[in-house]
């Protein structure tokens, strides 16, 4: 498809023409909308399997944003985030280029599983090897083919099964690029997290790219808040590094905090566990958050707070061993202002518009 040409400034910022963009062996010319199937590994009756890559490339130069999902591949908000994402109409106006990878990690998809065959996390395997073993030469394929061609990264994820997660952005803030990214993705909530070794975050770091994470929702569900949120975000960040027209899209405003550190409330015992507070709720020292229960008798442990601040990640699995994370708290300095963002963000998205799609037809290119 055809992007509609609009070759006036955007802005103050003066227009240059973009150059066709070359990635995994095509080249897309600039105001062309394409998908690439990537080849990445085959299944045992040699069927193939490919990672769907969109490249949607702007007629005016700018930069080239990844938005990526199911790395983890039980981790389904960022598939649909990106689905909403692509049909995003003012699209037409892009500058620079977006790329859009909904399922990275394809097998664990079709398994419903956070690994891969091989038992690996993909995104503890970057850069990857060509000679590995799956989850290397998976990462090795996505790294080179796709994440080297970017300048940005926006990074989709949920907590992991049976966990909850408020929408909130993780990134290492100290890095260029990454905190105008992180603060206009605009939601309430930002953890200022350290690199992993082999994550996505950290390898796409080393080449100089700025990558933040959202963490929404939890595995293997939909959840329209965590969604709505998502997209709102990508836009914004797009409009931050000026890759759409700024004025014309309406998008309602968030104020980001920064944690100033997170820890977890673990279970001191083993039992039934009973959650009393919601995601986004302050907490202080000496509140009850939740109580675990002996099965068979009627003994109760309230599970009491012994560090204030945000509740950010609820376990939603009754059964429960000592020692297990049940609560992620986020620490602010101002923990009471930031409850109230949460809870007016939270509204705000549910009188949002923005995620009504049209259906936006593309020219499919097999490799
Ligand atoms: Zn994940």
């Amino acid at each position: 498809m055809t992007l509609p040409h609009d070759m006036k400034t955007q802005g103050n910022r003066k227009t240059d023409k973009a150059a066709p963009f070359k990635i995994a062996g095509r080249t897309v010319q600039p105001g062309e909308r394409v998908q690439i199937n990537l080849p990445t590994a085959n299944l045992f009756t040699h069927t193939q399997l490919n990672m769907p890559v969109e490249v949607i490339h702007g007629r005016v130069s700018g930069p080239v944003l990844l938005v990526c999902a199911a790395i983890h591949g039980d981790e389904l908000n960022g598939v649909e985030i990106i689905r909403r994402t692509r049909s995003f109409h003012s699209l037409n106006k892009l500058r620079g280029t977006l790329i859009l990878v909904p399922v990275v990690n394809i097998f664990g998809l079709i398994h419903q599983s956070r690994y891969l065959p091989d038992r690996r996390d993909l995104n503890r395997c970057f850069p990857g090897s060509k000679s590995g073993s799956i989850a290397s030469r998976m990462a090795h394929i996505f790294f080179n083919e796709v994440v080297k061609r970017c300048t940005h990264i926006i990074d989709l994820h949920t907590a992991a099964v049976h966990r909850d997660n408020l929408p909130q952005i993780r990134a290492a803030l100290d890095k260029p690029g990454v905190k105008d990214m992180a603060m206009g993705f605009s939601i309430p909530v930002i953890i200022n997290s350290g690199l992993i070794d082999n994550s996505l975050r950290a390898e796409a770091g080393k080449l100089g790219i700025p990558v933040i994470t959202y963490e929404a929702g939890e595995a293997l569900r939909l959840y329209e808040r965590s969604i709505v949120s998502g997209v709102r975000g990508i836009v914004s960040v797009m409009r931050t590094l000026h890759m759409l027209p700024s004025k014309r899209i309406k998008t309602v405003k968030a104020e980001p905090y920064i944690a100033k550190s997170t820890s977890w409330f673990r279970a001191p015992m083993d039992g039934i566990f009973r959650p009393l507070v919601k995601l986004g709720t302050q907490v202080n020292v000496g509140d009850t958050l939740g109580v675990i229960s002996a099965p068979f008798d009627s003994e109760e442990t309230a599970l009491i707070v012994k560090e204030g601040g945000i509740v950010i990640c609820v376990s939603k699995l009754p059964l429960v061993n000592e020692g297990e994370a049940l609560f992620h708290i986020a620490h602010f300095k101002e923990a009471h202002a930031v409850e109230a963002e949460i809870a007016e963000h939270g509204s705000n998205i549910e009188g949002d518009r923005l995620y009504e799609i049209e259906t936006v037809p593309v020219s499919v290119m097999d490799t």
